[in-house]
């Protein structure tokens, strides 16, 4: 007996003997009772074998009573399994009617039609209910075995009918949690055959794939991943492990899914006949990944890729082959992003990080190693003469004035080259190696490439020591100003000096600025040491002020990195506080590149430090990039020319002119002119008819301790008038 026994039996019929036939045959047997001992004897012996089944017999006289009693039947959970229906039962509904009433309401429940000869043909019973497995037409008069055999087949057929429903419902209950669990899964869980065609996989909102059941999933691999998954899979059908993978699908338009995953196989009668795969989607991963081993900006590799890329090539070198390092810096990019903004500054990169990944092949890598900082990474067969012409054309490539965004610029980079010799080298020497290369093609006026060579290596190890020792000479006062005269030419007289540093080392003598002050400025020492010059400048000024020698103007040389990092108002205001000078006697000399490096910043501070009484004069004049309409923002007092422009003159017609448009030019916009460097009486001459204001240089003076200015200007006649009047 299984828990959908159900032998309740409703029997419709108008008739009342009717339904005392079928509790004859139907009823509980009472085997002692009298009737029962009879009616064994009068039934064959099929009767006993049916005999231990119980039915629940219940009688309705009209269609629409039996309707009634089904109803009420299903409603207390106790439904008839079967009815026996008769055909006609005047004056209410008839057997089909009731048939079709009680379908509405019970759907399980088993008929039997009960018709005499003259009713319905079954055909007519079909025309009128339709096709069904649960009715039976039985016609009159009843065989008592066939209405036993009836009855307990269709209620065995209603018991077994509800138990595979509930076994059904319970398989889609199970399947349905399953399912759940499966589709809640961040991860796509499919199931492959070995062609590939998805078996089986689940859906979720973060489903990585585009296929269905019935699709193949190599479809939706990317070209360069998919016969890598084939073969996979096919190695999970053919050995029977479990293999990890990891590779790159595209859903939909443009969008790549990195996935990572575990194929397992599936196994039938010890035979593969599938493969499940659990992947997961790892595309954020990747793209942390890329980030970090990319620049974002030019999608170029970054400093750490390319680190690693030499490291590989290193180790794998072909003893034929030569590696060749280049980096390559764009010269004054800083001045591009100031007067251009930053916008364009980042698309010439772009339009540089273009043009430069023409120049490497497949196996070779350009990266940006950051700023306006590439790297090349080359392989190429052992021919030196190669990297020359190749350094070379990067030069002319980078020298091609470029229009970006409507705007001509015209570009130029330094290089610095290294040819590994040694593959015993580490990366970081290498690049070392390079750095030392670019710092030189920059130091001899950029525009141009450099080779490696040891000598440089030599001279990074120099600057290193003699930034230590720099440090040693700021705490042990080494440093001593010098001090050049400056000629005010309509006033014939020396009116001031320009402070010029001297280290005096204690083992290696003088040591001139040009040799430290790089160094000071690449390690930041220099701020410290700007500092004693303005104390000892100042402190000058007092001392000849106190002398009675007269308003001796002093100037000081500023670097970019005092002035735009640093708070250089302060520090002066607290300087001339603490030597009790006039600030109207002091003087900063900027360059053109330090107002240039951080344009903005300077004006500002410029405007400050004149606001404080404070003169202002460009120095170098002419080596850099300004133009007049950028001086004309900036509050200076004096322009020095470059000593370049007047070593020529009066000779040179070229540098004649540009001295006289500089000194013109500086005149219409009432600032004074300074030049430098005048060693001859020509010079001279010709700065005095083109009117420039000031001269200095070693034909009125050369660089002197401050003993000897003071006694050169207490002596008084100085310069030598008639120097001045022989012109
Ligand atoms: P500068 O500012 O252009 O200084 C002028 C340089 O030209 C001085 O070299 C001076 O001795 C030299 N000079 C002057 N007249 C003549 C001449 O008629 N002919 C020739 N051939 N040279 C002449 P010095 O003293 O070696 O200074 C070199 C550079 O070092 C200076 O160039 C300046 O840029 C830098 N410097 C000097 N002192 C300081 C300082 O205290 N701080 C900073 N930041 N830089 C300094
Ligand atoms: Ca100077
Ligand atoms: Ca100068």
């Amino acid at each position: 007996m299984n828990n959908f026994e159900n032998r309740r039996v409703l029997i419709i019929d108008d008739d009342t003997r009717i339904h005392e036939d079928f509790i004859k045959i139907l009823g509980e047997k009472d085997s002692k009772s009298e009737y029962n001992e009879i009616e064994a004897k009068l039934f064959s012996d099929e009767v006993s074998q049916v005999e231990s089944i119980v039915y629940e017999l219940d009688s309705a006289y009209q269609g629409e009573e039996g309707y009634e009693k089904v109803l009420a039947a299903n409603s207390e959970g106790r439904p008839y399994a079967m009815a026996f229906i008769d055909m006609r039962m005047p004056p209410g509904w008839d057997g089909l009617e009731t048939i079709k009433q009680i379908w509405q309401i019970d759907s399980q429940i088993q008929l039997v039609i009960c018709t005499a000869y003259s009713d319905y043909s079954w055909n007519e019973v079909l025309y009128h209910l339709g096709a069904s497995d649960r009715l039976i037409i039985l016609k009159k008069p009843f065989d008592m075995v066939e209405v036993q055999q009836l009855t307990t087949a269709l209620t065995t057929k209603w018991s077994l009918s509800c138990e595979s429903i509930s076994r059904l419902q319970q398989i889609e209950e199970s399947e349905e949690k399953y399912r759940t669990v499966v589709d809640s899964v961040e991860d796509t869980i499919m199931t492959l055959d070995k062609e590939g065609n998805i078996m089986f996989v689940n859906h979720n909102p973060w489903n990585m794939i585009n296929q269905a059941v019935g699709g193949n999933y190599y479809y939706d691999i990317k070209d360069e991943y998919r016969e890598k998954v084939k073969q996979t899979v096919e190695d999970v059908f053919s050995k029977g492990e479990q293999k990890n993978i990891e590779y790159a699908t595209s859903n939909g338009v443009n969008k790549t899914v990195w996935s990572e995953g575990r194929l397992t196989p599936n196994y039938k009668n010890n035979k593969v006949v599938a493969a499940t795969l659990i992947a997961s989607d790892i595309s954020a991963r990747k793209a942390l990944d890329w980030q970090l081993r990319h620049d974002e900006l030019t999608g170029l590799a970054n400093r750490t890729q390319f680190s690693d890329y030499v490291k590989s090539c290193l180790a794998n070198k072909d003893s034929e082959e030569l590696l060749v390092i280049l980096f390559i810096d764009l010269d004054h990019f800083n001045l591009i992003n100031d007067c251009f903004g930053h916008e364009l500054g980042d698309k010439l990169l772009v339009r540089i990080s273009k043009l430069l990944s023409k120049k490497v092949d497949e196996n070779e890598m350009l990266a940006r190693l950051g700023g306006d900082e590439f790297a090349i990474l080359k392989c190429v067969n052992k021919d030196d003469s190669w990297v020359h012409k190749y350094a070379e054309s990067l030069n002319d490539l980078l020298k091609q004035p470029l229009t970006v965004a409507g705007f001509d610029i015209y570009p130029s980079a330094s290089i610095g080259v290294v040819v590994v010799k040694d593959t015993a080298t580490t990366v970081t020497s290498l690049l070392q190696d390079a750095d030392a290369a670019l710092y030189h093609a920059k130091s001899k006026g950029r525009n141009r490439y450099e080779c490696f060579d040891q000598k440089m290596r030599d001279e990074v190890v120099k600057r290193v020591s003699m930034g230590n020792e720099l440090r040693q000479a700021i705490e042990n006062d080494q440093f001593e100003a010098y001090y050049q005269p400056f000629t005010n030419l309509s006033k014939g007289r020396v009116t001031g000096f320009e402070a010029l540093i001297r280290w005096n080392h204690p083992i290696k003598g003088m040591i001139y600025p040009d040799e430290f002050i790089p160094v000071a400025e690449e390690t930041g020492l220099i701020f410290s040491i700007t500092k004693k010059m303005l104390m000892m400048g100042c402190s000058q000024i007092k001392e000849w002020q106190d002398m009675g020698l007269g308003d001796i103007v002093v100037s000081i040389n500023c670097s970019a990195r005092d002035f735009n990092e640093q708070n250089m108002q302060q520090i002066i205001e607290e300087t001339i506080k603490e030597t009790g000078a006039d600030i109207k006697q002091l003087e900063l000399e900027l360059t053109e590149s330090t107002i240039m490096d951080d344009a903005e910043n300077s004006i500002e501070c410029m405007r400050l430090l004149t606001d404080m009484g404070l003169n202002i004069s460009i120095d170098d004049f002419g080596t850099g990039y300004s133009s007049f309409s950028y001086i004309k923002q900036f509050t200076i007092d004096k322009l020095k020319i470059d000593r370049t422009f007047i070593c020529d003159t009066p000779q040179v017609q070229d540098d004649v002119a540009i001295v006289e448009a500089i000194i013109a030019m500086a005149h219409r916009l009432k600032i004074k002119v300074v030049a430098e460097g005048v060693e001859t009486a020509e010079q001279l001459a010709f700065l005095q008819t083109a009117k420039c204001d000031v001269i200095q240089g070693y034909l009125l003076g050369k660089p002197m301790s401050s003993e000897e200015a003071t006694s050169r200007l207490q002596q008084g006649d100085w310069p030598n008038q008639e120097l001045i009047k022989k012109i």
